[in-house]
């Protein structure tokens, strides 16, 4: 049974996709349609004959980008069959209107994506998009439309494959910090988010709590080196400084290699999840209920439980609509300190006393 997986969403939506890959690739081939940004992340997954890139905001931009891109999909699917009819299943991961038109002109026998999708008319077979559950699990549910099996205890765990090219970015990175003690457990940070109000303002204060226990490491893109830059300079603590120098998937080998992470909710997380690295995650203006949560075996959530206007956004809003931003700025550096050390591998042993808040 050939599957097309389309996924044009966010980091973590394809980071969060992976299981549902896994479980197709138990019943045949699986080619995923995915973006230039994301498709690297999906490298040397073992379920994936064919990562399918598609620019929908470059290159394949309208009508004509997406009549193209589709049709070029259509012969890859081609080239892999004697007599070639069409994939079995295409999967919605993605459901927008602009998705489902893809999956049509690349032929399917059936469209399978949620219920509450855009592009719902467009699909064969609708599945409920359950709120209650993690994306992890309401993705791999497009898998059950003609199954009644059941997912087996790990298997919505996201998993992403690093090889050797990351493997060599990584120790380049790291060689360039030669007075770091080797020996020290590593503590990966990723302050950034693509929505302000999610951006956890005392990763600071965090580093000079954390640094004479731990070797310290900044990730995050390009874009986000002046944060990088801001937070070492405050903190005035050794931090390696591996913003803009990593793919996403170096990065996720970088995280793979740490005792614990530190993130926002944004897609560090979910490379977190991927490698099973322990992870502290800081949820301000969003929560884990929204169904994108930690899934390393050891992970903790910072957050104010008992603000009220808490969640006041799906994504997090640009501003804080009531001024004082209390659901990040009352979670203390010494707070989050604590959750590192409850679920870092190995306990901290010379870490200083909390003394500020950032
Ligand atoms: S309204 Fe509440 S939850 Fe929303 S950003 Fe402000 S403090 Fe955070």
């Amino acid at each position: 049974m050939a599957s097309l997986v389309v996924q044009t969403s966010f980091i973590g939506d394809t980071v969060l996709t992976t299981p549902l890959i896994a479980e197709l690739a138990r019943r045949g081939p699986v080619d995923v349609l995915t973006t230039p940004i994301t498709g690297p992340l999906l490298a040397n997954n073992p379920g994936i004959r064919r990562v399918i890139l598609y620019d929908k905001r470059g290159a394949d931009r309208g009508p004509v980008g997406l009549w193209r891109a589709a049709r070029s999909t259509r012969e890859l699917f081609d080239e892999g069959k004697k007599h070639p009819v069409s994939y079995d299943a295409a999967y919605l991961a993605q459901g927008s209107i602009r998705s489902a038109i893809a999956a049509r002109l690349v032929g399917a026998k059936e469209y399978v994506g949620f219920s509450t999708s855009a592009g719902r008319a467009l699909y064969t077979r609708v599945v409920p998009y359950r709120e209650e559950k993690h994306h992890a699990e309401r993705l791999w549910s497009l898998s059950s439309w003609n199954t009644r099996d059941a997912h087996a205890p790990g298997q919505l765990r996201p998993a992403l494959y690093p090889g050797e090219k990351e493997r060599e970015a990584v120790n380049a990175v790291l060689s360039q910090q030669p007075t770091a003690n080797s020996q020290q457990l590593l503590i990966v940070l990723a302050p950034g988010s693509a929505w302000a109000t999610k951006r956890w303002p005392y990763f600071a204060g965090l580093a000079r709590i954390l640094e004479s226990g731990f070797r310290l490491a900044i990730i995050g893109s390009e874009a986000e080196q002046d944060l990088a830059r801001t937070i070492r300079n405050e903190a005035a603590v050794e931090i390696l400084d591996a913003t803009g120098r990593l793919s996403l998937l170096a990065s996720a080998e970088l995280i793979g290699r740490a005792a614990a992470v530190v993130t926002n909710d944004s897609g560090p997380l979910h490379l977190a999840s991927a490698m099973n690295t322990p992870t502290v995650a800081v949820f301000g203006p969003t929560v884990p209920a929204f169904g994108f949560g930690p899934l390393s075996s050891s992970s903790a959530v910072a957050g104010m439980d008992s603000l009220a206007c808490r969640p006041c956004h799906r994504h997090g809003p640009r501003r804080c609509p009531l001024g004082h931003w209390r659901c990040m700025r009352d979670l203390s550096a010494e707070h989050v300190a604590e959750l590192v050390e409850s679920v870092a591998a190995e306990p901290l042993a010379n870490t200083q006393q909390p003394t500020a808040n950032s």
